[in-house]
């Protein structure tokens, strides 16, 4: 509605053939002023209008968070190599909030998974440690003992333990999903990504 009456006393024609024949930005070659911009931005050189607003308070210089605009010491904000001053542009606060939202929980899981098995090789012992204390502590309850009956048979062969995930079909390691623990002996194998995901 707003678009005809911007048109309206004008030729319609031009005015659609304003909005179609648009050129796209990159058919534009760049400008000297663009291209010294990028060559700037290619060794590093921070741009003067894109520094980060900083003023000194009772001797002590603060900076002004992108996100919140309030000012911060350097202490409000977090490390970040990757820029001139070595901190983040958004305050702690800010950053923190940012990291919720943008938060994705499969990449996250599988960032924990990974972490977890560097750890795991760097230091085996101490996991195996850890691992067993915690079986000790626990007691037993319909799971353990599923898992018990299920490597009895496992042991004793009247069971054979694939060698790929029943789901994904990915060769490698697999562990037992129980989907009752009353029927020990019944159970999906799967990798541990799909076995996760459940
Ligand atoms: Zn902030
Ligand atoms: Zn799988």
């Amino acid at each position: 509605m707003g678009y005809k009456l911007l048109c309206m006393g004008i030729d319609i024609q031009g005015c659609l053939g304003y909005y179609i024949h648009m050129p796209a930005n990159h058919n534009i070659p760049h400008t000297e002023k663009s291209k010294a911009k990028m060559s700037a931005s290619h060794k590093g050189i921070p741009l003067l209008n894109k520094r980060r607003l900083s003023r000194t308070e009772n001797g002590v210089e603060i900076f002004r968070c992108s996100s919140c605009h309030n000012f911060y010491p350097r202490e409000g904000f977090y490390k970040n190599k990757r820029t001139i001053l070595g901190l983040t542009s958004e305050c702690k606060k800010c950053h923190i909030l940012t990291s919720i939202k943008t938060r994705n929980r499969e990449n996250g899981k599988r960032l924990n998974r990974e972490s977890a098995r560097r750890n795991r090789a760097k230091n085996p012992e101490k996991f195996r440690e850890r691992e067993l204390n915690y079986s000790h502590k626990r007691e037993k309850n319909e799971k353990t003992k599923a898992r018990e009956l299920l490597n009895a048979a496992i042991r004793s062969g009247k069971i054979i333990k694939p060698d790929r995930c029943h789901r994904c079909g990915t060769i490698g390691r697999v562990t037992a999903h129980h989907q009752n623990y009353k029927k020990p002996l019944e159970v999906e194998w799967l990798c541990y990504e799909c076995h996760g995901n459940k």
